[in-house]
Parts: structure tokens; C-alpha cells; sequence
């Protein structure tokens, strides 16, 4: 073994003995990225096909949020919400101006936005559609992904994220993802909110059925519910428009983002709803240290901007929709199904074809590091500011491990 292989290994060790293995990794250890391209330790390359779970849809260190960060690092960081800061208005209108929204609510993590919105749906439902208290309800799918937390996991289908972590928060129906006939079933006077995402992303980068988002939008209308999209992966981008909800020609009651909300250099999420949702929200009844604060909106201004200025949704939609076609004409047995909105790709293996893992670890030895999800399911899911030459590269790289 190479000294380089040794130190790799050395840490992996660290990592195994100290760590909680909450986490599957590829052995790849890195040390640096820029752009769409990662480093290990050993100085080998790799393209990015992950980009963090789409948090780093403007590429790693994108030299303008870097800059937006480094500057405001050094003027002022955190003053909690108790006291005003000079960044904060300025993100809330900028997000609320390009994504259509009366008002925004700042948090960190993904899943903090979505507790946000489910403690907003709830009392939206007590105070504005008169719920009798305590008996809300809010009808999500199977297959979802909307975070770690316990009430988030509760109404979860995968038995790996719940086990042995309930008792859960009640007032959640799951419905089958995609189900009109379910959901118009399910919803009613008790019904605060319709809680989706408008392409499942971990759950294998599923697109529903045509007209399924439509229906969840009239049904909505139709029994007073908010229609709330959980775009903290779908959004900004990654599926070729701001919104992806938007794909569909209806506008959500409410949205979650994250991720590529800081360009992946600082957790950053929001909840973004109209005065009737917002208003709910009084003060002292909800809040997080960390939310808001100087250094998180410096940085979200500046991703925000890059997607902008980028022309980083045309981009996604452009690239993604050539890429499958390209890919589709090769034909190969292995792959069962192909799936895609903008550069978000889904390759669905054949059971019989032994697993993704195999070849996402294939693909590490070639130079393009990509994450399977579930069992049978590849995706490929790179920075938005991929070249076409470097997307061409990707896809004879995929191409050939798959043939
Ligand atoms: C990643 C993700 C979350 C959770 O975000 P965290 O920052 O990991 O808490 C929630 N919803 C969707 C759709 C996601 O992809």
C-alpha cells in the first residue's frame, strides 16, 4: 500500500472508531473540491455526481458565495433574532421576490423547514379553518423523504429511519404516492394540509403521475387544505425551474427549501407561505438561534444570485433532457427504467443486474462519484454548472460501466 493509501485508511479507521456509523460511505476520502470536481487525499480526481444531495447546485466554492461569505465572516456573524441584522431583510425579500411568496420563515436544516411548516399547517388549520384542537391532520406519501427528526420519521415508510424510534407524533395519514383517488378519499374537514414532494428525490428521483399535482392542487381548493411542496431538494434548479412544483402549472400553498439554498457552504432553509399561512406565527412561538443570522444570509443572497445570474434552470433543464435522451438511445439491458426532471437522473437497475452499489463503486475507480439509492437505483446528480463537454465525459463513463 502506497503512503497515500495508508493515511486514507488511517482515517477511515478514525472515523470507524469514533464516529456513529449512521452512514454507508464509499471509501473515497477527499480533501478538496472546486467546482464539479472532488480530490482524495492521494491527489486523484473525481467528478462530482452527487453534488451533496443537490446542495451544491452551483458547484463546490463558487468563488462569488465564497467571496459573500468571507466578507461578511469577517464583519459579523451571529446575533440571534433578539436583535436586527442588516442582512436579514434584504434575503427575505429577495427570496420572497424570486420565488413568489408573501413571506418567509429562515431556519438551518431541511427538516427544521418542514417542522416549520407542519407547526404552521397546524395551527393555519385551529385558528383559520376551524379544526376542532387536537384533531389536525396532515396526509403525506409513501416512499417520502422530509427529514430526521422524530415527528418527521414517524410518518416515514422506511422501516430503517423509524425503527425502534417511537413512539411518533400522531396526526399524519400516509397515502400512496401519486394516488388522487387516496387522497380525495383521505381529505376532509380535519385536513390542515397536503404535505408533498413534487418529485420524491431519495426516494429514487420518482416523478408522479401526470395530473397528479394538478388533482392535489383542486383537491386542496376544493376542502380548504394548504397544498405544501417540500422543494428543500426538488427546488432551486435541480429539476430545471425555481419551483418544481412549477412544472406542473399549479403554485403550492406553502414551500420548504435548503440545500442549494447556501450552495452548500452553510446549512440555510426557509418556509415560504403567504400572510394567511404566515400570520399564524406570532412571537415566541417558534424561532432558532441560528436562523437568519448575518453569515447565513450573506451566503444565501449570493447562492440565490449565482442561479440567477447562471441561468442555472435552463441550464438543469437543457442538459438533463439531452442526457437522457442520449442515454436512452444506448439501450442497455441492464437498466430497467429511466427517470429525469432537469440534470436529476434516476437509472433504474434490473433486479437481476446484482445491485447499484457495484457499479457506483465501478464508477469511483473510473473518476465520477455517485451515491446508489435503495437497492436497485442509480442517480446521477451533478453541480448545474457541468459543462456539455464534461456532462459528454459523464455520460460515456456511465455508459461504459453499465454496458
Ligand atoms: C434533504 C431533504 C430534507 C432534509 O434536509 P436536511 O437539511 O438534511 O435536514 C427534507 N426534505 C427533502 C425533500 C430532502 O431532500
Amino acid at each position: 500500500m502506497s503512503e497515500h493509501q495508508n493515511e486514507a485508511q488511517r482515517l477511515i479507521e478514525l472515523e470507524d472508531r469514533y464516529s456513529a456509523h449512521n452512514y454507508h460511505p464509499l471509501d473515497v476520502m477527499l480533501d478538496r473540491a472546486e467546482g464539479i470536481w472532488l480530490w482524495d487525499t492521494a491527489g486523484k480526481k473525481y467528478m462530482d455526481g452527487l453534488a451533496a444531495y443537490s446542495a451544491v447546485n452551483q458547484g463546490h466554492n463558487h468563488p462569488r458565495i465564497v467571496e459573500a461569505m468571507q466578507d461578511q465572516l469577517s464583519r459579523m456573524s451571529l446575533t440571534s433574532r433578539a436583535f436586527r441584522n442588516d442582512r436579514f431583510g434584504p434575503l427575505c425579500e429577495k427570496i420572497c421576490t424570486l420565488l413568489g411568496y408573501d413571506k418567509v420563515l429562515m431556519m438551518n436544516s431541511g427538516a427544521e423547514a418542514v417542522e416549520t411548516a407542519i407547526k404552521a399547517a397546524r395551527r393555519w388549520g385551529y385558528d383559520r379553518k376551524g379544526i376542532p384542537d387536537g384533531e389536525a391532520e396532515i396526509l403525506v406519501f409513501d416512499g417520502n423523504f422530509h427529514g430526521r427528526t422524530t415527528t418527521i420519521v414517524g410518518f416515514s415508510t422506511d422501516e430503517g429511519s423509524r425503527r425502534g424510534f417511537g413512539p411518533f407524533t400522531p396526526g399524519f395519514r400516509i397515502l400512496p404516492y401519486g394516488d388522487l383517488d387516496a387522497v380525495a378519499a383521505a381529505i376532509g374537514a380535519k385536513t390542515a394540509a397536503v404535505l408533498v414532494e413534487p418529485i420524491q428525490g431519495e426516494g429514487g428521483v420518482i416523478i408522479p403521475p401526470e395530473g397528479f399535482l394538478e388533482g392535489l392542487r383542486s383537491l386542496c381548493d376544493e376542502h380548504r387544505a394548504l397544498l405544501i411542496c417540500d422543494e428543500i431538494q426538488a427546488g432551486l434548479g435541480r429539476a430545471g425551474h425555481w419551483l418544481a412544483h412549477h412544472r406542473a402549472g399549479i403554485r403550492a400553498d406553502a414551500v420548504t427549501i435548503g440545500k442549494a439554498l447556501s450552495g452548500g457552504l452553510y446549512p440555510v432553509s426557509g418556509f415560504l407561505a403567504d400572510d394567511d399561512v404566515m400570520s399564524v406565527f406570532d412571537a415566541g412561538s417558534h424561532g432558532s438561534t441560528f436562523g437568519g443570522n448575518p453569515l447565513a444570509c450573506a451566503v444565501a443572497e449570493a447562492a440565490l444570485a449565482v442561479i440567477e445570474h447562471e441561468k442555472l434552470c435552463e441550464r438543469s433543464q437543457r442538459l438533463g433532457t439531452r442526457f437522457l435522451e442520449e442515454l436512452r438511445q444506448q439501450d442497455l439491458p441492464v437498466i430497467e427504467e429511466l427517470r429525469g426532471a432537469g440534470l436529476w437522473i434516476g437509472i433504474q437497475l434490473r433486479e437481476d443486474a446484482g445491485g447499484a452499489r457495484r457499479f457506483s463503486e465501478a464508477l469511483q475507480d473510473k473518476g465520477l462519484l455517485l451515491k446508489e439509492t435503495h437497492v436497485h437505483t442509480l442517480r446521477f446528480v451533478p453541480p448545474l454548472v457541468i459543462s456539455d463537454a464534461e456532462l459528454e465525459h459523464a455520460l460515456g463513463l456511465i455508459v461504459d460501466v453499465l454496458s
